[in-house]
């Protein structure tokens, strides 16, 4: 026996699957240099222009000179620091929410939750199009895992009719490959109705989502007794790294105490930690972010309809042009990377099988004129790959 990597890796790449990575030569903004290309891009998740804002970097920098660079050791150990601490206390005031926990990642986010608070003889509800990381953390919980139709209440009705134990029902805020926002009036009234706890993924929305970016649960004006466990990240809108779990303080001691990928990892660099409460304050402040943002998701929306583009129902900054084929999702995003443009082909395993896109994004620091550039683009483009559909 031995480990026959290279057809694996022959066969991904004959069914058009094989994915490689773009080298990035600079910070992220619109206009971005990479493998050596000047190119103008619409795939990144910097929604509101933070990633490399001068008073962000700035905050990077006097972190490190206070603080240091490496988090040296784990929370519990001795490497919690006071910048830690007070991101913590401000995203407890940000969300609402009596506490809330930092992580390194948001994969390691979920992970903890999701396996400190279901196992063996509890359930696991999931919506079937949650992020990976959510869907790995219910298989890895031991708890009995189902997923629920997409955006489905009546779906996951009938599958917490049959669950036991303790149910959590996870589903991502804003659908990250979709851009569609989850129903959680009424899957969190269902959820209510047989006890059941509810998890929000809201990656993609805090920023961009609610009147002070406060993503999907301030856009629907829901608390804790509706959303008791929610997570953000902190390498989209906020534009540095990280994740946190915002809930209860029992759910936050459990965590500390219980959740094996917050215990057995050092935590980030408190620099870090530093730029994220300077990136939180604009995040909150600056409006005009937000409003640019939906300027240019309407703009987009009506040229894209009047090109014939298959847009999905989203109201977000993630606006996917389905084309289903992987092949010719590949072909579209090759042309109109030859016109200088960079938008990300999805293909599967990320999404369902037949619904390879494009995933083009939006960020505040888009001016109107890179989007009809964009959209110019995608006229002469389209019907190159448009065949038959
Ligand atoms: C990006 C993402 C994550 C993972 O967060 P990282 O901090 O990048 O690990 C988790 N959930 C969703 C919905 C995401 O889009």
């Amino acid at each position: 026996m031995s480990f026959d990597l290279a057809s694996r890796l022959a066969e991904r790449r004959a069914a058009h699957l094989y994915r490689q990575r773009p080298s990035l030569e600079g910070p992220q903004a619109p206009r971005v240099r990479v493998d050596g290309r000047e190119l103008l891009a619409f795939c990144s998740n910097d929604y509101l222009g933070l990633a490399n804002h001068p008073e962000v970097i700035r905050a990077l920098q006097q972190g490190a000179e206070k603080w240091g660079v490496g988090g040296g050791a784990s929370h519990l150990v001795i490497g919690h620091s006071t910048p830690h601490h007070e991101l913590e206390e401000a995203l407890a005031e940000f969300t609402g929410r009596p506490r809330a926990l930092l992580f390194s990642t948001g994969y390691m986010a979920n992970l903890a939750a999701v396996t400190a608070l279901v196992g063996q003889g509890d359930s696991v509800l999931e919506d079937r199009l949650n992020h990976a990381s959510l869907l790995d953390a219910g298989l890895l919980s031991g708890a009995r895992f189902s997923r629920y139709l997409h955006n489905d209440a009546v779906s996951l009705a009938s599958r917490l009719e049959k669950a036991t134990g303790n149910a959590l029902v996870v589903t991502d805020g804003v659908f990250s490959m979709d851009g569609d926002l989850a129903d959680l009036p009424a899957l969190c009234a269902e959820a209510r109705s047989k006890d059941a706890w509810v998890m929000v993924d809201d990656a993609h929305g805090f920023g961009p989502l609610g009147a002070t970016g406060g993503g999907i649960v301030e856009h629907f004006g829901l608390g804790l007794e509706d959303v008791q466990v929610l997570v953000g990240t902190l390498g989209k809108a906020f534009g540095t790294a990280g994740a946190f779990v915002a809930g209860s303080e029992e759910l936050i001691e459990t965590l500390i105490q219980f959740a094996r990928p917050y215990i057995y990892t050092t935590s980030q660099p408190p620099a870090v930690a530093c730029a994220t409460l300077k990136s939180l304050e604009l995040l909150r402040a600056e409006g005009w972010r937000r409003e640019h943002l939906n300027r240019l998701i309407t703009r987009f929306r009506a040229g894209a309809a009047e090109i014939g583009l298959r847009l999905m129902d989203s109201p977000t900054p993630i606006q996917p042009i389905l084309v289903g084929d992987s092949e010719r999702a590949l072909k579209l995003s090759a042309l109109l990377k030859d016109r200088g443009l960079l938008v990300g082909a999805i293909r599967p395993p990320t999404v369902p099988a037949g619904s390879a896109r494009l995933r083009v994004t939006f960020s505040a620091s888009h001016t109107e004129a890179q989007l009809e550039q964009l959209l110019e683009a995608l006229a002469e483009c389209w019907p190159q790959v448009n065949g038959d559909a």
